[in-house]
């Protein structure tokens, strides 16, 4: 690499570390005020795999923002208040908390359902979308998987779009593995699939916290929009798990 080139390498990281401090300052404010405060324990929020504005296609940044940076952020809090003062059950993984729901003491039985299930969802459903990821459809094992099951990719698309729009209130439909096949489904508020025995392979999130600014009321258009950002990579990654588990 040349001189020349190399300092155009370094004035050009140098101004979008620049930007992206900027871009950090200008967030706290808005940030601070409804932010989830941090709660000491051992379970922590993860960062988002992309830039808030990356799945513009389907979802605006300041949702994505908002989405993260509190809601899921009070999760995380909300489990590790709940967990406080029960040190055996916050050394466990998380999906082994929610496999065995019935084991943790009834009297934070629901907030660990709660709370402990937002964060499993919201983790996993940040995984599951990507940029520009919709336009690689399924493949492999997974699509022979989701053609036998469902007739079609469309097919699926049409009974997972059905369960998204059936769900009343706040909830999610659900892609799930169980009994060594794959099913749709939709359940209420965070119940995770990990509570019944299924494993999630595939959820979206349609509480309207995650739709509202862009698409107020209108529900279908938010699910159609979701398919541009789903990334089938991860998706059959995870079904890959879920049938050698
Ligand atoms: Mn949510």
């Amino acid at each position: 690499m040349s001189i020349c080139s190399r300092r155009q390498l370094l004035k050009t990281a140098g101004a979008s570390l620049a930007v992206s401090l900027l871009g950090k300052n200008l967030a706290l404010p808005a940030l601070a005020q409804g932010a989830a405060q941090p709660a000491a324990g051992p379970f922590t929020l993860p960062a988002l795999p992309y830039a808030n504005d990356a799945l513009e296609a389907a979802i605006d940044a300041r949702t994505m923002e908002i989405h993260h940076d509190r809601h899921h952020a009070a999760y995380v809090a909300g489990l590790n208040a709940a967990v406080a003062g029960h040190p055996a059950l916050a050394q466990m993984p998380l999906d082994r908390i929610l496999r065995n729901i019935t084991q943790v003491p009834e009297a934070i039985r629901q907030a660990v359902t709660n709370h402990g299930g937002g964060h499993y969802n919201h983790s996993m459903f940040w995984q599951i979308m990507g940029p520009n990821a919709g336009g690689n459809p399924p493949a492999g094992a997974f699509a022979d998987a989701i053609n036998s099951t469902f007739t079609s990719f469309d097919m699926f698309k049409t009974q997972f779009r059905a369960a998204s729009l059936a769900r009343f209130g706040s909830g999610w439909s659900w892609l799930v593995w169980s009994n060594n096949r794959l099913s749709i489904t939709h359940a209420a508020n965070q119940d995770c699939p990990l509570m019944t025995g299924a494993v999630p392979i595939l959820g979206l999130d349609v509480w309207e916290h995650a739709y509202y600014l862009r698409y107020q009321n209108r529900r279908p258009e938010y699910v159609d929009a979701w398919w541009r950002v789903v990334n089938w990579t991860n998706v059959g990654m995870r079904f890959n798990q879920a049938r050698q588990a």
